[in-house]
């Protein structure tokens, strides 16, 4: 391999699969690694460290991986010490120009969507003819992207607030910014600061692709000077892209402005809900920007199935359809998930990361028929569908004694279902949509990573 890091001494916050990637790549490179993580105690080949132990004298640089706070002691002390520090992406950006110099990168953002509009637009790339893979904060990291043998010619980013906090290098032919609503504001501290980071992923990127149906995002595409492209489900003006009846169209990237490109039948965006149609038009708004044609737009778009957990129907047994969106971690994703069907008996609660419930229930409450709650901030739900939507009936549900998160029992959910299958009647659709985080009672929002 062409780069040289012998030597250098690198220390990786965080051994997760972030951090472990860097650190095979950069110990493929000579350098010699050393991981500060004080829940995780070992990593196979690497020496692992808790972070008050660590000596940050004579590193080379640190890497960082997401959720890393700029206000950790570790990272005063570097940066006091005046320590590079670097994110992961930055890191194989700067590999991408000895490796891949003509790879090109497109990325995108949002509260809601990122991982399946990413898919989506890599599915249109190589639809196209273009090699291409979705990376970032989905499955595969940026740096393997990178140095895969493949040589990419694309990569689609998939970046989170967490990530895009510590970016400075990295710039992208096209970006979006699919919406911005509250989440992470334990971790951000305030709306306006979470919603700059999202803004971010603007600043060295040629091409804007906005969200003009969500004001933050027009807020951060107004600060911006650059090609800016919006997408809604309204019909297009010139220079958007948009619906128009039941179809897809382009007014941006059309040679003459009064023209429109046919990309899809709203019908090939499946399922066809109205926030996953948003989502396609942002994916062919990023992919439209590098010329790939309609006719690759709309094949991708009918050969692409949602990623699972994601408004996914589990069961269908005697006419009632049972749900999972258990990717519904916030109330943003909430509402596009209770809004996609006119009624659901609804199950709901967790960690709600400081995000508020009295904009979901104000714009759902007429679609929900009953409410299952459970978690720790359940009551913030409660409590406003009681001044709300005080008819709506309101079930909790508490873990059974022998419960325990990360255990083999499985009763928690199993009281939950059996609350929603006592009040499901035939047509009715039972829906996980949590509006929050669920670590508090499991491990992790796939129900497969139950043990
Ligand atoms: P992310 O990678 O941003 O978490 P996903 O594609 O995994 O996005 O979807 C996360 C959750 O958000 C799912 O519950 C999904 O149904 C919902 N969702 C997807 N797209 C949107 C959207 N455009 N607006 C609101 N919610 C959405």
């Amino acid at each position: 391999m062409a780069i040289n890091l012998s030597g250098e001494s690198v220390l990786i916050l965080g051994a997760g699969v972030t951090g472990i990637a860097v650190a095979r790549s950069l110990s493929a490179k000579g350098a010699s690694i050393l991981f500060a993580d004080d829940q995780v105690e070992n990593v196979e080949g690497f020496k692992v460290s808790k972070s008050d132990q660590i000596q940050v004298d004579g590193l080379s640089f640190i890497v960082i991986s997401p959720g890393w706070k700029e206000s950790h002691p570790l990272i005063v002390k570097a940066q006091a010490a005046g320590i590079r520090l670097v994110n992961e992406i930055d890191l194989a950006w700067s590999f991408r120009a000895e490796l891949v110099p003509g790879q090109k990168w497109i990325a995108l953002t949002g509260t809601n969507g990122k991982t399946t509009t990413v898919e989506m637009a890599a599915a249109m790339l190589r639809a196209g003819g273009v090699s291409a893979i979705a990376c970032g904060n989905v499955g595969t990291t940026v740096i393997e992207s990178v140095e895969s043998p493949e040589k990419y010619e694309v990569l689609v980013l998939e970046l989170s607030s967490f990530q895009l906090h510590w970016l400075r290098e990295a710039s992208f032919v096209a970006a979006a910014i699919l919406n911005i609503a509250e989440d992470h504001l334990d971790w951000h501290g305030t709306f306006t600061e979470y919603a700059r980071v999202k803004g971010s992923i603007l600043d060295r990127a040629s091409t804007g692709v906005f969200n003009s149906s969500d004001l933050e995002v027009v807020n951060q595409a107004a600060h911006w000077q650059g090609r800016k492209v919006f997408f809604s489900l309204e019909t297009p003006a010139p220079g958007e892209i948009g619906i128009v009846e039941e179809l897809l169209v382009d007014r941006a990237f059309v040679s003459d402005p009064q023209e429109a490109a046919m990309l899809a039948e709203i019908v090939d965006v499946k399922p066809t809900v109205p926030h996953n149609v948003a989502n396609a038009l942002a994916a062919a708004g990023l992919v439209r920007a590098l010329g790939v044609s309609p006719e690759a737009v709309r094949s991708a778009l009918q050969n692409f199935s949602l990623g699972r957990h994601r408004i996914e129907e589990v069961a269908n047994i005697n006419g009632i359809s049972w749900v999972n969106d258990s990717k519904a971690t916030n109330p943003h994703a909430t509402v596009a998930s209770l809004n996609s069907a006119l009624s659901s008996i609804w199950i709901a609660g967790g960690l709600a990361k400081g995000a508020e419930m009295q904009e979901l229930i104000a714009k759902c409450k007429s679609r929900i028929k009953v409410a299952i709650l459970i978690g720790a901030d359940r009551e913030l739900i409660a409590d406003e569908l009681r001044s709300q939507a005080p008819e709506i009936e309101i079930v909790y549900v508490d873990a059974p004694g022998t419960y325990q998160r990360g255990g083999r029992d499985n009763s928690l959910m199993e009281a939950v279902v059996k609350a929603a299958a006592e009040r499901a009647k035939t047509g009715d659709r039972v829906l996980l949509a949590p509006a929050c985080a669920s670590m508090d009672q499991f491990i992790s929002y796939e129900p497969s990573a139950h043990r």
